[in-house]
């Protein structure tokens, strides 16, 4: 049976990054409810509509339009064959039981739950320096791709622009909003014996060899 995967650890963690190596690696599909959400508030659509005010204050987007959304998705013939790999994605309990109790109802093996480990002030750095593309959804930073807002991305030409919830204030926020409800995931997880920890703080080429440590070694033929 495939195998599923959970990313969980604070915003600026790195669960992008370490994402599209399990995608590449593992052949898991990516589902961010940060990412669907986005689309949505460009499309203008209801749920974007209802989502926006929260996301632009750092603040959660409500549980039943979060779990809706993921349990739609998780429904599709290309989960049960490749795996699932959620980003984002549980972010609180009521999200968590309920991410549960649909992987169950699906018949989707027991996932792997990978926990970022960075503290605080590397979060903070990395966050306000952060910058993406509306073109491809790259992410750059400011220190190391030496780019910012009004420049072209190097990889499609698009615009680079800096999310509204990458602003310091927001940032702050969603901190907080990770250590008061997130957090508590860590413990849920671990009592199931599902959680695998992952030094989140050095580069993206070390922690991806953390994590093949941790995850096994990919196949060729994978
Ligand atoms: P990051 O992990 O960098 O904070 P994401 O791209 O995962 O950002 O999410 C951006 C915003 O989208 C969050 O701050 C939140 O408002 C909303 N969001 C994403 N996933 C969830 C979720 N599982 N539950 C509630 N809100 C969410
Ligand atoms: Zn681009």
């Amino acid at each position: 049976m495939a195998r599923n995967y959970i990313l969980l650890g604070p915003p600026g963690a790195g669960k992008g990054t370490q994402a599209e190596k399990i995608v590449r690696d593992y052949g898991a599909i990516h589902i961010s409810t940060g990412d669907m959400l986005r689309a949505a508030v460009a499309a203008q659509t209801e749920l974007g509509v209802k989502a926006k005010q929260f996301m632009d204050a750092g603040e959660l987007v409500p549980d039943e339009l979060v779990i809706g959304i993921v349990r739609e998705r998780l429904d599709d013939q290309d989960i049960r064959e490749h795996g699932v790999l959620l980003d984002g994605f549980p972010r609180t309990l009521p999200q968590a039981e309920a991410l549960d109790a649909a992987m169950s109802g699906l018949g989707l093996s027991e996932p792997l739950v990978i926990n970022l480990l960075v503290a605080d002030e590397v979060l903070l750095r990395r966050l306000t320096g952060r910058r993406m593309c509306r073109g491809c959804g790259a992410i750059y930073h400011i220190d190391r791709e030496k780019l910012d807002v009004g420049d072209k991305c190097p990889a499609c030409g698009g615009e680079i622009y800096q999310r509204s919830d990458d602003e310091l204030t927001a940032i702050s926020e969603r901190l907080a909003t990770y250590h008061s409800q997130t957090a508590p995931l860590i413990e849920y997880y671990t009592a199931k014996g599902w959680l695998k920890p992952i030094d989140g703080a050095g580069t993206p080429d070390e922690v991806e060899a953390l994590l093949d440590a941790v995850l096994g070694k990919p196949g060729k033929c994978g």
